[in-house]
């Protein structure tokens, strides 16, 4: 990549909403380059909504900066919105208009905008055509909301939770939908509860928390900041003391490895470490020398649950370290 200068479409500085007393968002910085997708993930309330606003322009934030090919979203429509397309959120659309119709008419207001009967094969909405929005599924709206929102080929496209309610098969092919949108020259920047998702599309991820970005960089770079887990379930707990001096002699760092009996009542062991391989001989090892059976072993790289909670808990003892140090 020497040498190639990569534009950045979408630059936050700073950015800061209140809705009343309540900071949503607190301080954000985010670029968005030219042909990437940016997922944006984020705990329950995290603003993720709030953010994708501002960089919309349907909301001003509160203090900050921000730019969508050098303008003010919120402040230069006429120069930004012509290049955006944003995913609507249930409501936008009459109930009784028929799927086409709905396209036909966001067609009309929208210049460029391409092909419908096309747009709604490529989503597999075709065989629903004729049918009044209001008798769509959950997943067969979410699936036009991204037609309507792709229609005219937009140089960026704001997606906000593009296959949430969607069975397997209507999200791969949101997937492909998504992919080949990015193909033809697309900047993508969406959100989602889905690390899979994030996985598959997104060149980058942000994790918003109480209004912060949490953390940020590529799906591997956010997963190996947490501690794989190997799972296994065993008929007794009295055996595990070994164990666990086995798995802290693996141990990279020291209390990196922990053994964790799952609550009582269950047989699950977790082994939550970060050293996954030394570990998975360890407890193989361990389980042939005491004559064990491990039923249902798996190891794997940690899990968005992980991560959030890695993120709360840090979150947490940083309000609590700065709480004690007020008050002293
Ligand atoms: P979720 O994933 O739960 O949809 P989110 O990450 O999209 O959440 P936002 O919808 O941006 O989060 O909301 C951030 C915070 O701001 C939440 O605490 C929410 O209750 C609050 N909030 C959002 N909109 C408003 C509003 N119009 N007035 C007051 N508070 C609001």
């Amino acid at each position: 990549m020497l040498g190639v200068m990569v534009e950045a479409l979408i630059q936050a500085t700073g950015v800061r909403v209140s809705y009343g007393q309540h900071e949503a968002v607190r301080g954000i910085d985010l670029t968005v380059y030219d042909g990437e997708i940016v997922a944006v993930l984020g705990t329950n309330g995290a603003g993720k909504t709030t953010l994708l606003e501002c960089l919309e322009g349907l909301r001003a934030p509160t203090s900050g900066d921000i730019r969508l090919l050098g303008h003010d979203p919120f402040v230069h429509r006429a120069e930004t919105r012509p290049a955006m397309g944003i995913m609507l959120q249930e409501g936008g659309f009459a109930g009784d208009l028929t799927v086409r119709e709905t396209a036909q008419l966001w067609r009309a207001v929208n210049t460029g905008a391409g092909d419908v009967d096309a747009a709604l094969e490529e989503m597999g909405l075709d065989h629903r055509a004729a049918v009044p929005v209001k008798q769509l599924s959950g997943g067969e709206r979410r699936r036009l909301d991204v037609v309507l929102a792709a229609l005219k080929r937009p140089r960026i496209l704001f997606l906000d939770e593009p296959t949430t309610g969607l069975d397997p098969e209507s999200r791969a092919d949101a997937w492909a939908v998504i992919g080949s949108l990015r193909a033809a020259g697309a900047t993508i920047v969406l959100t989602t509860h889905y690390l899979e998702e994030a996985e598959r599309l997104a060149d980058r991820i942000v994790i918003l928390h109480e209004g912060v970005i949490a953390a940020a960089g590529t799906v591997a770079e956010v997963v190996a900041r947490e501690r794989a887990s190997i799972r296994f379930r065993c008929p007794t707990s009295a055996i595990l003391p070994p164990l666990r001096g086995e798995v802290r002699r693996a141990a990279v760092s020291p209390n990196q490895s922990v053994v964790e009996e799952s609550p009582a009542g269950e047989d699950t062991v977790v082994v939550r470490t970060d050293a996954p391989q030394q570990d998975l001989l360890s407890v193989l090892l361990w389980a042939e020398e005491h004559g064990i059976d491990l039923a249902d072993l798996r190891a794997t790289p940690a899990t968005l649950e992980d991560i959030f909670a890695a993120v709360v808990s840090s979150a947490r003892s940083r309000a609590e370290a700065e709480a004690e140090a007020e008050a002293s």
